[in-house]
């Protein structure tokens, strides 16, 4: 089935919308109402039929959506479906955060690599994954690993880019600040959460 050209804001909910059909499954449930699934993620039902609507599915009256099938949809429409190995540069606190965070995995993403420019962090163990010399990025592609995560200091975020893209890495999640360049054809996505933390206190009631 080949789907219309889906929002950027709907393909933005659709791992939430995952998250919590997954979680049905795995209560034994097979089938979910737009407002249950509305009051389990805190998103207006009407916006999840709206989005659901994207790919086709308009759920069954009475009964709600499939959740078997949605579950199969939105992890084709994200191309979920393979399990992809991801490369982390830059193994401070924020990457041995990130290195220990067990949640990637319900979307099939396996943290497989670790690197690091300090070489008194360079061959420890963590969580399973030996710390390389970013020298090794090099080894990326043939290892199949073509999603990477940058948490290194600012400074170094534009040139640990470039040797990603240059290794054959097409998504790169970003969390150092800096603004990072790279070719078209690579998808960057950059999280920033002091910015996301600076826009809180507009929302704030006053006092
Ligand atoms: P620590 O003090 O243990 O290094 P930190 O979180 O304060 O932790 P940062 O200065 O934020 O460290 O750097 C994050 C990590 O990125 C560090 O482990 C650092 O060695 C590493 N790093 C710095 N520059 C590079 C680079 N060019 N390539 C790869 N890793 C780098």
């Amino acid at each position: 089935m080949r789907y219309h050209k889906i929002p950027d804001e709907t393909i933005r909910r659709l791992p939430i919308y995952l998250r919590g059909l997954l979680f049905s499954a795995e209560q034994g449930q097979e089938s979910i109402s737009s407002r249950n699934l509305a009051d389990f993620l805190g998103i207006n039902s009407w916006q999840i039929r709206k989005d659901f609507s994207y790919f086709g599915d308009f759920g069954t009256p009475g009964v709600g959506y499939d959740i078997k099938k949605l579950i199969k949809q939105i992890n084709k429409i994200l191309k979920l479906r393979v399990v992809r190995r991801a490369a982390l540069v830059g193994v401070g606190n924020l990457g041995l955060a990130i290195l220990a965070y067990p949640g990637f995995r319900i979307y099939g993403f396996d943290i497989a690599a670790a690197f690091d420019i300090n070489p008194k962090k360079i061959g420890r163990k963590i969580e399973n994954i030996t710390i390389e010399d970013v020298s090794n990025l090099r080894t990326l592609k043939k290892r199949q690993i073509n999603l990477a995560i940058i948490t290194v200091p600012q400074d170094a975020a534009q040139q640990t880019a470039d040797a990603l893209v240059k290794a054959g890495v097409k998504g790169i999640l970003n969390f150092s600040p800096h603004h990072i360049t790279v070719p078209g054809k690579v998808k960057v996505i950059t999280i920033d959460i002091a910015m996301d933390l600076a826009r809180l206190p507009y929302y704030m009631p006053a006092g």
